[in-house]
């Protein structure tokens, strides 16, 4: 990854790029080390699915998105403008998955819109990527829960089978869970986000790769974990260039 890509996300987030004062020398809060990248140790930890959703769901694109789009097997229904099914390309070698739909996602009916759509856009392109040309992105729910609340977990139950669905479907190379309730829900674990970061899980009968970093909303509010979030990129973007 390039020098300027690294500045540019850097940059997205708010984090300072130092110069040296001697010439010709850069100096970054973060070591070459952590930028160039030695390989990181990662553990396979292969995670449990649970049971099958109850209720079957349509197997194909056009049925997913209507079955979707009419539901009401949860209270989200009752308070939401639009549902969001999600975007991108239908068979993605990477698959973002993030919590819910916000305010701004509620209005247009597309996942990350807002400022942290904004933000996550900044990250994948960052790593070369994009929802446009080769990133699918969804959320564990299809309605967005009032008040920006997380999603409670029988909502996240009842929605469970349209995720599940669109993960058969995309197929991707690589799973990304954006923050902890989707790397939770998906890895079917209470383990803290900060436990689950650098280590690379697997979901589905298929052992679909799966890592975890940090939700953009978490990353706007919280400074301190900034940086971090360029090491999971950096690994993210090293797994998908193999
Ligand atoms: S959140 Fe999911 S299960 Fe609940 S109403 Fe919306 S689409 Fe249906």
């Amino acid at each position: 990854m390039d020098e300027l890509r690294r500045r540019r996300y850097l940059q997205a987030l708010g984090i300072e790029v130092w110069e040296s004062r001697a010439k010709g020398m850069a100096a970054t809060p973060l070591t070459d080390d952590r930028v160039t990248g030695r390989a990181p140790s990662v553990d396979f930890v292969a995670s449990r699915l649970p049971p099958p959703a109850s209720r079957p769901v349509p197997q194909d694109w056009a049925g997913l998105q209507a079955a979707v789009a009419g539901c009401r097997k949860c209270r989200l229904c009752e308070t939401r403008t639009n549902t969001v099914f999600g975007v991108g390309p239908s068979h993605a070698p990477l698959m973002v998955v993030g919590e819910g739909p916000g305010a701004d996602e509620d209005a247009r009916g597309e996942p990350f819109v807002g400022r942290a759509g904004k933000l996550l856009d900044e990250m994948l392109k960052a790593i070369g990527r994009s929802r446009k040309t080769d990133t699918y992105i969804a959320n564990v729910v299809k309605c967005r829960p009032p008040g920006n609340r997380e999603p409670a977990a029988d909502e996240a139950e009842a929605c469970r089978a349209y995720l599940e669905q669109q993960l058969r479907l995309v197929k991707p190379k690589l799973i990304v869970a954006l923050g902890r309730v989707a790397a939770q829900r998906l890895l079917v674990t209470d383990t803290p986000i900060g436990r689950m970061r650098g280590q690379r899980y697997s979901w589905g009968p298929d052992a679909t790769p799966l890592m975890v970093t940090y939700h953009p909303a978490y990353l706007l509010r919280s400074p301190g974990d900034k940086a971090k979030s360029w090491e999971d990129l950096k690994r993210i973007h090293r797994y998908l260039s193999e």
